[in-house]
């Protein structure tokens, strides 16, 4: 078992944004990078598919950010009208992109296949894979937590998923974007049962990041926890300023 990749902090815009933010957010955290003299972990942005060519033109002078998607097709082409494959993100110079965010489960009706073979495209395409896995409100009240996290990685995790390609992202539905989020103690017990399923997929190495409600106040606690491995940010990723801060928080 080993945790041994530098930490990862991904932001998620969600569907927000325009042009103009998209520059303006990135030139502030390459300014912010240029006077750290580097970059504290690895650092990825998955701005909204309109705005990807911006961002890729943006990043182009700031080598230690990353660009991101935050969804593909399983398919490589085809007849899907509006649908992205993850060449064309590829393409685009995308290094990763998210796939089965309980956002897309839910809205989309997603299941854990779709997700699995969105990954193995992804990986194909040479993208790294982003997969998020977590259980609702309901599912933690009724002491499920753990039974549906591996239910939901076992069926996510495409076959011969490694460091190199694939991350985990536990991300507790109840978490996201309402300000709560798991004691320390709970997030560790979640990462280490991942870890230790992980494992056993001979998916050693994995980061496992937690994402949900993750703020610059509460950022230093969560990335101390035993096999957090770095984070996807949702609202905070939409400030520069916040970013910047849990981006800085990585141990
Ligand atoms: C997310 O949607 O991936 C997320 C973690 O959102 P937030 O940080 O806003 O809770």
């Amino acid at each position: 078992m080993t945790d041994s990749l530098r930490p990862l902090v991904a932001g998620n815009w969600k569907m927000n944004g325009s042009r103009a933010m998209t520059r303006d957010l990135l030139v502030s955290l390459g300014a912010a990078l240029d006077g750290a003299g580097g970059a504290p972990c690895e650092i990825v942005v998955c701005p909204p598919a309109p705005y990807l060519a911006d961002a890729a033109r943006a990043l182009a002078s700031i080598p230690g950010i990353a660009l991101g998607a935050q969804d593909c097709h399983a398919a490589a082409s085809g007849a899907h009208t509006g649908d992205i494959a993850a060449g064309m993100l590829a393409d685009l110079g995308c290094l990763y992109t998210i796939v089965g965010h309980s956002e897309r489960r839910g809205d989309h009706g997603e299941a854990s296949a779709t997700v699995k073979a969105k990954a193995a495209a992804a990986i194909a395409a040479g993208l790294g894979a982003i997969v998020c896995v977590g259980e609702t409100g309901a599912d933690r009240a009724a002491g499920r937590t753990e039974a549906v996290v591996s239910e939901q990685l076992d069926g996510s995790l495409p076959d011969g998923a490694g460091a190199e390609s694939c991350v985990i992202a536990y991300e507790p539905v109840w978490a996201i974007g309402t300000g709560q989020t798991p004691t320390p103690a709970e997030i560790g017990e979640v990462h280490a049962s991942i870890r230790a399923r992980l494992d056993r997929h001979l998916a050693c190495g994995v980061r496992i990041l937690y994402g949900g409600s993750v703020k610059p106040e509460n950022a230093a606690a969560i990335l101390a926890i035993a096999h957090v491995g770095g984070a996807l940010v949702g609202g905070a990723s939409l400030d520069a300023d916040a970013f910047w801060s849990i981006c800085r928080s990585c141990p």
